[in-house]
């Protein structure tokens, strides 16, 4: 049981199972698909997978967790997440309590129940029976979620915008995420269905995150709302998640004779 023992691999009958368990990963190419596996090996072994509350974990479990939390850096490599080593595992949500004293003095508590959270510079906390709800391509994803926050606190606080990679520009960066963002609570005002999770619309930070998990599990969904955001995305993971879903459902269709599916 986890964390007595540290894998060094993933065997093949876990593999098969975790590949089971997520459909997001149905579109990635055998190439890319070793160098996850591979990546989420190593990140096993350089982080700590906690369970709490008397819990374990199987193999599987944390071989899911492991790699849904490598897909959004297959292209940026396990540097990405140097400045944290451990995850927390809760079986299901957990209360988070907090206060803080404001500039006026006046001290605020609050508790509120979480599927997941993620510190600045201490651990990534998840529920597992979120983590389970994860990877199915409906666009919820707490991993790829919290995952995110990780990558946008690289430069301090989660505030929408992590380290940019060298030709990207911070300001169109800026500039169509709070395009984004206001539309989004527009249309949420307005009475109107949002094309994202709702949650995206609380703090600039929480769209980052949101739009992440759009992006590996609904990438259509995220291009067809807010194209722009898309295509940063694109550029800061280095990844091109709708080509590479529209190349394997080409490849499907193809597969089962070209026809399109009888309605
Ligand atoms: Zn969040």
């Amino acid at each position: 049981m986890w964390p007595h023992r540290r894998a060094r691999r993933i065997d093949d009958a876990d593999w098969a199972a975790v590949l089971d368990r997520l459909p997001i990963l149905d579109p990635l190419e055998e190439d890319e698909r070793a160098r996850l596996r591979d990546l989420a090996v190593r990140f096993m072994a350089g982080k700590s997978i906690e369970p709490v509350l008397g819990q374990t974990l199987g193999a599987v479990d944390v071989a899911v967790i492991a790699v849904q939390a490598c897909l959004p850096i297959l292209a940026l490599g396990l540097d990405a997440y140097r400045s944290w080593r451990t995850v927390v595992v809760y079986p299901a949500g957990f209360v988070s309590r907090g206060h803080e004293v404001d500039d006026a003095g006046v001290e605020h508590r609050w508790e509120e129940e979480r599927s997941g959270e993620s510190w600045l510079g201490g651990p990534v906390v998840l529920s597992l029976e979120d983590v389970e709800a994860s990877g199915c391509g409906d666009g919820y994803n707490v991993v790829i979620h919290e995952m995110a926050h990780k990558l946008d606190m690289l430069d301090g606080d989660a505030n929408g915008r992590p380290p940019l990679h060298r030709g990207m520009d911070a300001a169109v960066w800026a500039r169509d995420f709070g395009a984004a963002f206001e539309d989004l609570n527009r249309r949420i005002e307005a009475g109107e269905t949002p094309p994202i999770d709702d949650y995206a619309a609380e703090e600039p930070g929480e769209f980052f995150a949101v739009a992440s998990e759009c992006f590996f599990e609904t990438p259509g969904a995220l291009a067809a709302a807010y194209p722009a955001v898309y295509f940063h995305l694109r550029g800061f993971y280095r990844q091109d998640s709708l080509a590479r879903l529209e190349r394997f459902r080409r490849g499907r269709s193809t597969q089962e004779g070209g026809h399109p599916p009888r309605t």
